[in-house]
């Protein structure tokens, strides 16, 4: 093997997402000399998409909101299997996350006062969402990348280097982590462009990789969500936990073909947007759950006086979670009251003027016209589900974001824990800030912890993982030719088909025999030409992961033989309390399978507990956990 650049730092920060900026602007305030890593353009992530808003209980329009409040919403949405120590820390800190965005230079909407705007989301009592129109994502990248941008002026100013103690390594990869005995000792990555090969010491790792989404065929998610981070964590040892959990998003663009799945942001139904089916009904009047009963408007004069009058009357049901409204159109679609192309309508037009539109929704107006030559100042849109999100990810310590492996992080959409069953629509933007701050000073604390103890990198693991990383170039010893492409889509398929929106026994079993096989035939993947950017060269790295990835969700998703949340059994159509005090976690056994075993939860502290009514608790937990509650 060719010598291999090495690089040393404190704390290496794989993702430049929300999670990982934010975890890194920790890691350097607390001293540490830290690296960032993205296999995509700097600026280019996840949270650069995200269009509604970070949600955080400020009260600014509403001022009867408090973290209470924002903590209750959460864990409903969740279906009371989150994390509630997560969810506890989540509502308290959110507000400040957001004022501290604001202070690196964050220009959010206002409120005719001038306080931050703050609009309604799905499963959210108040109006909570801190926004910026409809791209409150790139806002929220673009300041975080602006407070690095300062940080480095610090550095400079102290040592003549801008990039002494914070440096970017964009379009990068990282394919393995190493370790010294049981702890983290650095990762290897390459470069996209020249194929050429790094290796970071390091003896903290935080994983900000995002999600998973590329594993399945209609997805909101772009080309990095292939739950690298998610595998990553697997292979060096920890564990994963909710992975049977999937967001399909309600609302995705069904048509044309090409742009099947681009989310249409949960902001049109906040804003006053309404689903009616192909005989022009506004079904999710049908669909609300029992347990939601008493908040949502079962009537249309209801619901519609709702948007001048929140205090008097209760909620549309358009604004239930997005699981319950993204069953309610698969159902739609099923019974043949879908539209043409086989989603449902979503309008916004008949109830704000085309000014408002185009000022509260400007890429969703941008995004119609353009696409699907739909102006949605004027018709209708055609929605269904998109999966979107994965509320399954490492099992994290929700002070610290440490993994079960020491020197191990983790935050934002890779961790698990903090959206139990389903996530609320806003709570990943604030989620990033809350617990990326916490990985990064979990991490910077473990690093101090360290004192000269520092975990060695050994150069025979770093040359194993190099020549694993190539060995789809054919000097790997396989003897087949499969194309990573061609088992790409066939994975893609297998998901959507078999382990999507409604799963079945049958269904998920037939997935688990074909992921066998693509993992087979996933060991025989060559690809063509060199390493110099070489699309089919990344896809086969990254499909190593998602194989992993997609066996674990189909895995966990055949044992949990309940519906509830982000996964609906056919065949198990309700919600099973005893389940709700288990998690699923997931963990590489020695030969490369997937292990899944029942954990029992942690009990929710008493005074968290108090926050709920008693009739209320009954409906999630059993008689025995409540004692003498009910
Ligand atoms: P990301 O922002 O995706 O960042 C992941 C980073 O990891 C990227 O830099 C990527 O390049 C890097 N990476 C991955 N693998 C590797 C590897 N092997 N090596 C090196 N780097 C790697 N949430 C809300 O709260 N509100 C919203 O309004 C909202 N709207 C959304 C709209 C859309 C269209 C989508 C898709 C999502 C939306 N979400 C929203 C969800 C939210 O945007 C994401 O959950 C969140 O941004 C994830 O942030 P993250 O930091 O965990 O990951």
């Amino acid at each position: 093997m060719t010598e291999i650049e090495q690089l040393s730092y404190d704390v290496i920060v794989i993702g430049a997402g929300g999670a990982g900026l934010r975890a890194a602007i920790e890691a350097r305030e607390q001293g540490k000399k830290t690296a960032i890593i993205s296999k995509s353009l700097f600026g280019k992530a996840h949270t650069v998409m995200a269009e509604g808003g970070c949600a955080a209980s400020m009260g600014n329009v509403n001022d009867k909101d408090n973290w209470m409040v924002h903590f209750g919403d959460t864990m409903r949405g969740g279906k009371f299997l989150n994390n509630w120590r997560m969810a506890e820390l989540h509502a308290k800190e959110a507000p400040d996350r957001v004022w501290e965005l604001e202070t690196y230079g964050a220009v959010f909407d206002r409120t005719p006062d001038g306080k931050i705007s703050q609009r309604n989301f799905g499963g959210h009592t108040y109006p909570r969402l801190a926004h910026v129109g409809d791209r409150t994502g790139l806002e929220l990248i673009r300041t975080l990348q602006q407070k690095i941008v300062s940080l480095q002026q610090e550095d400079f100013a102290a040592t003549g280097d801008y990039e002494a103690r914070i440096k970017v390594f964009a379009e990068c990869t990282v394919t393995d982590l190493t370790k010294d005995g049981d702890r983290i000792s650095g990762a290897l990555a390459y470069w996209r462009e020249s194929g050429r090969h790094l290796v970071f010491e390091a003896p903290a790792i935080i994983l900000a990789t995002g999600g998973i989404g590329k594993s399945f065929k209609v997805t909101s998610n772009s080309w990095e969500y292939t739950g690298d981070g998610h595998a990553l964590a697997l292979r060096a040892g920890a564990s994963l936990i909710n992975m049977e959990f999937i967001q399909f998003h309600p609302t995705g663009m069904v048509w044309p073909p090409s742009v099947k799945g681009i989310l249409v942001t949960e902001s049109v139904r906040g804003d006053g947007g309404v689903l009616t089916n192909s005989e022009g009904k506004r079904f999710m009047f049908d669909y609300i759950p029992d347990v939601f009963k008493a908040q949502y408007a079962t009537t249309e004069e209801e619901a519609d006086r709702w948007y001048t009058d929140a205090d008097n009357n209760r909620r549309p049901p358009e604004l239930l979670p997005r699981d319950e409204v993204a069953r309610a159109i698969n159902s739609e679609v099923k019974a043949g009251r879908g539209t043409p192309h086989g989603g449902v309508y979503l309008d916004v037009s008949s109830r704000l003027k085309a000014e408002v539109i185009i000022k509260k929704l400007p890429s969703m107006h941008h995004q119609f016209k353009e696409l699907a030559d739909v102006d949605i100042t004027k018709e209708p849109m055609e929605v269904g589900p998109t999966c979107h999100y994965v509320m399954g990810g490492v099992e994290v310590d929700p002070d610290t974001g440490a993994a079960s492996v020491d020197g191990l992080f983790a935050a934002g959409e890779c961790s698990g824990g903090m959206h139990g069953s389903n996530r609320l629509g806003g709570n990943s933007l604030s989620d990033l800030l809350v617990f990326g701050r916490r990985a990064g000073a979990g991490a910077a604390a473990y690093v101090d912890s360290l004192g000269s103890q520092r975990p060695a990198i050994s150069d025979d693991d770093v040359q194993v993982a190099a020549r694993r990383s190539v060995a789809a170039f054919g000097d790997g010893g396989q003897e087949g030719s499969e194309n990573p492409y061609t088992l790409h889509q066939e994975l893609q398929q297998t998901m959507n088909d078999l382990v999507g929106i409604i799963r079945k026994e049958e269904e998920i079993q037939e997935a688990l025999d074909k992921l066998e096989g693509l993992k087979a035939r996933g060991e025989q993947v060559v690809v063509e030409g060199h390493r110099q950017f070489n699309p089919g060269w990344h896809l086969a790295l990254d499909l190593r992961n998602m194989l992993l990835v997609s066996e674990c969700v189909a895995k966990a998703a055949i044992l949990r033989t309940e519906s509830r949340g982000g996964h609906t059994r056919d065949d198990y159509p309700t919600m099973d309390a005893e389940w709700r005090h288990v998690l699923l976690v997931c963990t590489l056994n020695a030969d490369g399978t997937i292990d899944v075993e029942r954990q029992e939860q942690i009990p929710v502290r008493n005074d968290l507990l108090d926050l709920f009514e008693s009739d209320e608790l009954g409906k999630y937990f059993t008689t025995a956990e409540l004692g003498g509650r009910i």
